[in-house]
């Protein structure tokens, strides 16, 4: 994961990491060279700008150079930081509906319906929830038979009417049919465009008011830098969604989307896909992440 990003922090702050001496001087140039790295690793080049500055006040303001450990205090900064701009707390999801709905959002291909099920395998393992997925697509009968293959994989019911044409009355339809039977969590997925338009996004904003979920999570393939991030704007200007789901990770990505679009939405990333299989997801933490990507 963002293996071109960390190296070229690796070197960048190979100075800093106790070879040699910290001066004035070098301490400008590594923070340049930060920044070449986060610029390059798909970082919007103000945010990587603002990264670094912010970094540079902060080692003025604690006196790094005569502190005693120089290097170490320095390297410390830029992970606080790094941890800063990807969210600093862990964000978790609110299910405290009754049931919990969840509406998913994201481009078509983005990874929506892979994560609608690995979200539901999640909570399913955790043993108090009983997870309902919902299919909302109502243009792609695939799409809807890929959630029910999804479903029958991990066990969870699917919830589904071919014949209803109008989302919002199948996202109706399956609240009241998970309050029958005792789901406490529904996880609705929905149909995705191959690129943001006003009728998607005119339809999602109708399930969005006429349900008013506890959470409107934002799927992304990281893969795509940064349009990753102008989605996401685009999709949180019409929804004010609560949280972004990353996807792809365990791909060859850059890393770009991950630093930055948090500073862009100001929303958290909450969960993150390393694979296609139903088990290929984890909680996003901020300060694991800036972690291993500071290596
Ligand atoms: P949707 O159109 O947004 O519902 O996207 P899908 O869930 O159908 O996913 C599109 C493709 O991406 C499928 O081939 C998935 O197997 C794949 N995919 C989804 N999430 C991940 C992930 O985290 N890692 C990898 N490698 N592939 C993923």
């Amino acid at each position: 994961m963002f293996d071109s990003l960390s190296d070229k922090l690796d070197k960048a702050l190979h100075v800093l990491k106790g070879h040699g001496q910290i001066t004035e001087v070098n301490v400008a140039e590594t923070l340049k060279e930060v920044r070449r790295a986060l610029v390059d690793a798909d970082v919007n080049f103000k945010i990587a700008k603002n990264f670094t500055n912010t970094v540079k006040e902060k080692a003025l303001g604690q006196d790094v150079l005569k502190s005693l450990k120089p290097n170490q205090l320095m390297v410390k900064i830029v992970k606080d930081e790094l941890t800063q701009l990807m969210g600093g707390d862990t964000a978790g999801i609110n299910l405290s509906g009754k049931p919990s709905l969840i509406l998913m959002a994201g481009l078509q291909g983005s990874g929506k319906t892979t994560f609608s099920g690995k979200l539901a395998n999640f909570l399913k393992n955790k043993k108090t929830k009983k997870p309902l997925l919902v299919a909302c697509d109502v243009y792609r009968p695939a799409a809807i038979d890929q959630l029910h293959v999804v479903g029958e994989q991990i066990g969870v019911e699917v919830f589904s009417n071919k014949e209803e044409k109008n989302p919002v009355k199948i996202a109706e339809s399956a609240i009241d049919h998970a309050k029958a039977n005792g789901h406490n969590v529904v996880i609705i997925d929905t149909a995705g465009r191959l690129a943001v338009d006003e009728k998607m996004m005119d339809e999602i904003s109708d399930i969005h008011q006429a349900i008013q979920p506890e959470e409107t999570l934002f799927v992304v393939d990281s893969m795509t830098g940064q349009d990753a991030v102008n989605t996401a704007k685009a999709f949180n200007d019409r929804l004010n969604f609560d949280g972004v789901i990353l996807t792809k990770l365990d791909g060859d990505t850059r890393g770009g989307a991950a630093i930055s679009i948090k500073s862009v939405v100001d929303k958290p990333i909450k969960f993150i896909g390393t694979g296609e299989k139903m088990d290929a997801i984890d909680v996003f933490h901020p300060s694991r992440m800036a972690d291993r990507i500071l290596g």
